[in-house]
């Protein structure tokens, strides 16, 4: 029997490079359903290839449009938008997987209802674990989900973990390319471009994450994803910066040892893992030849160059409802900045603002998550009127 597989954000940088993965291994794989925001052109074109039971757009103007291309090209496909359907859609029985590669919080319900619904999620939206890891991971727990992390780094210690006893692990090391900005002078920061922040040296990726990427804020998302997904202290996390991206992340043990995964810097082999896991499967990149790579460097991160990082630091020892808003402050400045709105070095200080006037809270129900979701974006956004370029 085919594995049946729902990709949550199919036309994103994840979402392709997972189709690629699946083309490459079609006897075990079938595609059920392709999910985007408003991408009508690319689903369609994704549809004609893979000729899903089901495709979702967010919105009725562009289900419309998607109908009307896939009616032309003669597909049985369904179109089917808005929230509750695409709750409703997560959760089919006739699904194995469920691929869940939106960007940002609005990757949050759709995850969370395939977790409830105890599939397999191979989780690329980090920032649900950000939002109320506590939450997902109990209601993995309930529900018998299986959780396989995308991310490159949490992919690798996945790996690295199956290879010894938990109770020995002594701490973890998440590696950090640094972005493209880790040799800048720091008196150019208020000058950085969209063009520039969205020039990643080592991974091709969407803007979202790219420019969390430049800022580091990823990595501080990162380490609370970290916490959560392998239910670690803090001081249990460390992160140094490997601007070669080979060695992808790794786990050190009570004796001493230190286990890495280590491979070419592309996202087809976390997927291609999480896909075949427990066996592998062919993810078409070739094995890195080490003679060939570049000297391998790890090096400390500069608290004057990535104050987001440390900001996020600080936010997961504080933890609770303090991650989520956090979370909501980066994503609107993120994307004042991809808007030309704001300047590079005011993405920390409008998070910075959000974060300290916020009062901590409990976080006990997914409806407190989206009320403080919510109450975070309008508070940000208030403090950005502030930083605008006129
Ligand atoms: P992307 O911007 O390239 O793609 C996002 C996808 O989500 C698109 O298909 C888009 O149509 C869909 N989408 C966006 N907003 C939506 C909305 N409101 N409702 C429904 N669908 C929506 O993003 P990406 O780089 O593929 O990243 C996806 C997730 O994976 C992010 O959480 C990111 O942090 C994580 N991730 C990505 C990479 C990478 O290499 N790209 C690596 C690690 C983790
Ligand atoms: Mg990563």
């Amino acid at each position: 029997m085919k594995n049946s597989v729902i990709i949550l954000g199919s036309t994103g940088s994840i979402g392709v490079n997972t189709l690629e993965v699946i083309s490459a291994n079609q006897d075990n794989f079938s595609i059920f359903a392709l999910t985007a925001n408003s991408s009508v052109e690319n689903l369609s074109s994704q549809c004609k290839i893979y000729k899903p039971r089901y495709a979702h757009v967010s919105r009725e103007e562009d289900a419309k449009k998607l109908s009307l291309n896939l009616k032309n090209m003669d597909l049985n496909t369904e179109v089917l938008f808005g929230r509750e359907s695409l709750n409703a859609l997560v959760a089919l029985q006739e699904i194995d997987t469920v691929v869940c590669a939106i960007s940002g919080s609005a990757g949050l319900e759709s995850s969370l209802n395939a977790v409830k619904s105890g599939k397999k999620i191979l989780l690329a939206n980090k920032e649900s674990l950000v939002m109320c890891g506590k939450l997902f991971m109990d209601l993995a727990k309930e529900s018998n989900a299986t959780i396989l992390p995308i991310d490159s780094e949490h992919n690798a210690l996945h790996q690295c973990f199956s290879s010894n006893d938990e109770k020995f692990v002594q701490k973890i090391i998440l590696t950090a390319s640094g972005g493209p900005f880790l040799k800048m002078d720091l008196n150019d920061f208020d000058k950085i471009t969209k063009e520039q922040a969205l020039d990643h040296p080592t991974w091709n990726m969407g803007n979202k994450i790219s420019i969390d990427s430049a800022t580091m804020m990823n990595k501080g998302l990162e380490i609370i994803e970290a916490m959560y997904l392998f239910d670690l202290k803090l001081s249990q996390v460390d992160v140094v910066i490997h601007p070669q991206s080979i060695v992808h992340s790794m786990v050190c043990y009570s004796d001493g040892s230190i286990i890495s995964q280590v491979s070419k810097n592309d996202m087809k082999i976390p997927i291609s893992y999480c896909l075949g896991w427990p066996e592998r499967i062919s993810s078409c990149v070739n094995l890195i030849d080490l003679t060939k790579s570049q000297p391998l460097t790890f090096e400390n991160i500069s608290k004057e160059r990535f104050p987001c990082f440390y900001l996020a630091k600080e936010v997961a020892a504080i933890g609770e409802s303090v991650p989520t808003v956090m979370n909501a402050a980066n994503e609107v400045a993120v994307s004042a900045f991809l808007k030309n709105s704001i300047n590079f070095n005011d993405i920390y200080k409008i998070i910075y603002e959000t974060v300290e006037k916020h009062n901590k809270e409990k976080i006990i129900s997914i409806e407190d998550v989206f009320r403080i979701d919510n109450d975070s974006r309008i508070k940000a956004t208030e403090i950005l009127k502030h930083y605008i370029n006129l």
